[in-house]
C-alpha cells in the first residue's frame, strides 16, 4: 500500500484492493473485477451487499429524526427493534439495550452482570470468568475476557484476570480425550475455576457458543452447555451467551443457543444485527434479571451516546422484517448443511485436518500431519498464504491463527452470506480446492497425494 495513503491499515505493507461496490455476495474493484464475499467481511454481511431497501430506510429515518440521547427520550423505532430480538427468542428475553457494535456489547453484558449482582446485594461478585481461545471484543475490558492470545499481545499490561478456562475444543482437546469417551472435563473446569477463584467473587461466565475466529467454528459436545448452566445455577453465577458473530441466523437459528437445552441470561449480539448496513450491537437479558434491579435501585445508566440511535434501530427492524419475508434462518441452515457437506470434499487434502462448523459458519483447520495433527509453524503463514491464494482466483476467505495454544495453527472461516445459491457454493469449493492445492505444491506436498 502506498505510504501516501492517509489510512491507517492493519497491515502497512499489504496491498490492498480497493472495493468501489458491491451486489449479493459479490465485491466489485475500480476495474471491475470480481470478489466473492467468503467469509461475509468479518463474518458480518449476512443479507449481501447492494440492498437498495436498506439506503432507503436509512433516508426515511433521517428525514424524521437521525438521532435521540438515551437519558432525555426514547423512540417508537428503538421500541420495535427491541420487540424483534425478543421475538426472535420467544420472550426468553424482555428487555434489549442497543449499542454500537460488538465489543460495546459485551461490555455492556459485563456491567448488566454487575448492576445485577449489586442490587441482589451480593457486592463482592464483579469477576467474569471465560474460555482461553476466545473473542469478546477488543476495548480493553473485554480484551481481559478474549483468550485469543494473538489479539491479547502486547496489551497484556492493560488487561485485568477474571480467570480463564480451557477452550471446548475437540480436535485439540486440551484433555488429551474424544468426545465419545471424555466427561466434558472441559465444563467441569469451570466449577474448579469458581471455587479457585471463590464463588462469592464471580459474577458471570462468558463464552461463545460456537467459537468464533479464535478456534474458528468449533463446537463442544451436544451436553457441554447444560453442565455449564448447572454450575453457574450452583454458584449464582450468571451465564453470558456472547453471540456477536453466531447471533440473528449466521447459524442456522436466531441464536445458537436454541441448540442446545439451555437459555442465557444475557446475550450480546452485533455484526448479523443489521444485515451489514449500520454499525449496531445489542445486548438483552431476562425477565427475572431486570425485576432483580427493577426492585432495588431501577436504575442502569451506563451507556454511550450512540446508544438506542434510531437510524441503526431502523436498519435492525429493517433485517428482520427481510429475514422472516426471504425465509432466511431456513435459507441459512439449508444452505449451511450444503456448505459443510461440499467442504467435507477438501479433506482429500493432505493439509486439511478438520472441518468444523454449525450452519453458515464452517471452519477449516490445517495440519502439517494430519495423524499427529502437528501445526504449521508461525513462520510458514500457511493460512495466510489460502488467503492470498483465493484472493488471486477471486475471493476474499477470512484466515486465523494460534488454534496450537496461542502459538502455532492455521484456520480460514467459511460464512458467505445466508443469500448464496448452490452453484455459488460450488464454485466457492473449486476456488477453495484449487487454492488448496496451489499451496500444498508450494509447500512440497506431494501432488499425487491430493488426487
Ligand atoms: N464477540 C465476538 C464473538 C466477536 O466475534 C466479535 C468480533 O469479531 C466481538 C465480540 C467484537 O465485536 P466488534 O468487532 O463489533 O466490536
Amino acid at each position: 500500500m502506498s505510504k501516501d495513503s492517509k489510512i491507517l491499515n492493519p497491515f502497512f505493507k499489504k496491498e490492498y484492493p480497493v472495493i468501489s461496490h458491491g451486489k449479493r455476495i459479490y465485491m466489485y474493484d475500480e476495474d471491475g473485477k470480481e470478489y466473492i464475499d467468503g467469509t461475509s467481511g468479518a463474518v458480518l454481511c449476512s443479507l449481501g451487499h447492494g440492498l437498495e431497501e436498506m439506503g432507503d430506510v436509512l433516508k426515511a429515518q433521517t428525514e424524521k429524526i437521525s438521532f435521540v440521547y438515551r437519558w432525555d427520550c426514547v423512540t417508537d423505532v428503538l421500541e420495535q427493534a427491541c420487540n424483534k430480538i425478543c421475538e426472535a427468542s420467544e420472550n426468553h428475553f424482555s428487555k434489549v439495550f442497543y449499542v454500537s457494535g460488538g465489543s460495546e456489547a459485551t461490555e455492556i453484558a459485563v456491567k448488566l452482570a454487575r448492576k445485577y449482582h449489586l442490587n441482589k446485594g451480593n457486592h463482592g461478585k464483579y469477576k467474569v470468568i471465560s474460555r482461553w481461545q476466545s473473542y469478546h471484543g477488543s476495548t480493553m475490558g473485554v480484551l481481559s475476557l478474549t483468550g485469543f492470545t494473538g489479539r491479547r499481545a502486547g496489551y497484556e499490561p492493560y488487561l485485568h484476570e477474571f480467570g480463564h478456562i480451557p477452550p471446548a475444543y475437540c480436535y485439540r482437546c486440551w484433555y488429551n480425550k474424544e468426545p465419545k469417551n471424555c466427561n466434558i472435563e472441559c465444563a467441569q473446569a469451570l466449577e474448579n475455576e469458581i471455587l479457585s477463584q471463590g464463588p462469592d467473587s464471580v459474577s458471570a461466565f462468558i463464552m461463545e457458543p460456537i467459537s468464533g475466529m479464535s478456534i474458528c467454528a468449533a463446537r463442544p459436545r451436544d451436553d457441554y452447555y447444560e453442565k455449564i448452566k448447572e454450575i453457574c445455577k450452583k454458584y449464582d453465577v450468571l451465564l453470558i451467551f456472547d453471540e456477536v458473530m453466531t447471533g440473528i441466523g449466521r447459524t442456522g437459528k436466531y441464536f445458537a443457543y436454541q441448540y442446545f437445552n439451555v437459555k442465557p441470561d444475557i446475550i450480546a449480539l452485533g455484526k448479523a444485527l443489521c444485515g451489514g448496513y449500520f454499525p449496531i450491537g445489542a445486548v438483552a437479558c431476562t425477565e427475572a434479571l431486570y425485576e432483580t434491579i427493577y426492585n432495588n435501585t431501577a436504575e442502569f445508566p451506563p451507556g454511550y451516546s450512540w446508544a438506542g440511535n434510531p437510524l441503526g434501530c431502523a436498519v435492525v427492524v429493517k433485517t428482520f422484517e427481510y429475514i422472516e419475508e426471504h425465509h432466511l434462518i431456513t435459507k441459512s441452515a439449508e444452505n449451511g448443511a450444503y456448505l459443510k457437506q461440499r467442504l467435507k470434499s477438501l479433506h482429500k487434502h493432505p493439509t486439511v485436518g478438520d472441518i468444523r462448523g454449525l450452519g453458515m459458519m464452517v471452519g477449516i483447520e490445517f495440519v502439517k500431519n494430519k495423524s499427529t495433527k502437528e501445526a504449521f509453524g508461525p513462520e510458514v503463514g500457511y493460512s495466510l498464504q489460502i488467503n492470498q491464494e483465493a484472493l488471486k482466483r477471486g475471493m476474499f476467505i477470512e484466515l486465523s491463527s494460534g488454534c496450537d495454544k496461542g502459538v502455532r495453527g492455521d484456520m480460514i472461516m467459511a460464512a458467505p452470506a445466508f443469500i448464496i445459491t448452490k452453484e455459488e457454493i460450488d464454485k466457492m469449493i473449486d476456488i477453495l480446492d484449487e487454492t488448496i492445492t496451489a499451496v500444498e505444491e508450494r509447500n512440497g506436498f506431494l501432488s499425487e497425494a491430493i488426487g
